[in-house]
């Protein structure tokens, strides 16, 4: 009963964070106008608004004008969806729980604005980083809560550095100024040591993938942010196996 629940909290908030994805970068508001068919803006009725079951039961269009609505919309309420059962099944209604609910829900909007329009929008970035620092507070204590905030600015210090010192030896923007803010989740998540293992590991993910676009594109720009939320969700969802990693092969 429980993961139906879930399943269908999911699927809303699936589809409030695909508005918040592409409706930030081009700088529209989140609420105002209510969802609407892009084609003809007919505004949709509550049971429009019904994630998946209104999909099917439209066959994928418009009631309005016919427009096909993109398969894209219901695929990441079902990616939603199945992250938010996941996240239960893996850490019971526990302080891990709610930190992945946080994780998944920013990376599946950090991979709409940013492979969309390169763009890390500041308010979803910045709730989960409050979110994830209460947290801390609630099931910690005021310690961890101050721990977490000074790993979080360590973590931007050093992106910032690496990103001075990429621009200079590149001679163009090497990490964007998203990229640099979403360093300050990874240290509030992760902490100093396992910060880096992701920021490590990120570049290694992103690496095939920046030599694929600039064999394809004339003018190749390779949105890091996907890469680095991935790699703080991977970390973060195996961090004891890391732990060990960096204790036996850097002895820190
Ligand atoms: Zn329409």
């Amino acid at each position: 009963m429980i993961y139906v629940i879930l399943g269908i909290f999911g699927l809303i908030f699936g589809s409030f964070y695909l508005v918040v994805a592409t409706r930030l970068p081009e700088g529209e508001s989140i609420v105002k106008p209510g969802s609407h068919c892009d084609n003809c803006k007919h505004m949709l009725a509550w049971y429009e608004l019904i994630p998946v079951i209104s999909y099917i039961l439209q066959k994928g269009k418009c009631r309005s004008c016919g427009a096909k609505i993109p398969f894209l919309t219901v695929l990441i309420e079902l990616i939603t969806s199945a992250s938010f059962m996941l996240s239960y099944y893996l850490f019971k209604f526990d302080y891990m729980f709610y930190v992945s609910l946080i994780l998944f829900s920013l990376t599946i909007i950090i991979f709409i604005s940013d492979f969309k329009y390169y763009i890390i929008s500041d308010s979803p970035l910045f709730t989960a980083i409050i979110l994830v620092l209460g947290l801390k507070f609630y099931f910690f204590g005021f310690k961890a809560f101050y721990l977490a905030v000074i790993a979080g600015i360590l973590m931007f210090l050093v992106l910032l550095l690496i990103k001075l010192f990429g621009d200079k030896a590149f001679k163009k923007e090497s990490l964007g100024g998203g990229d640099i803010k979403l360093a300050i989740l990874l240290g509030v998540v992760l902490g100093i040591k396992l910060g880096l293992a992701a920021f490590i590991l990120s570049a290694f993910i992103a690496f095939p993938y920046a030599i694929i676009v600039s064999i394809i594109k004339k003018e190749p720009i390779v949105p890091f942010g996907p890469f680095i939320i991935s790699a703080l969700l991977i970390v973060f969802l195996n961090m004891d196996l890391f732990s060990k990693l960096i204790s036996k092969y850097f002895m820190l």
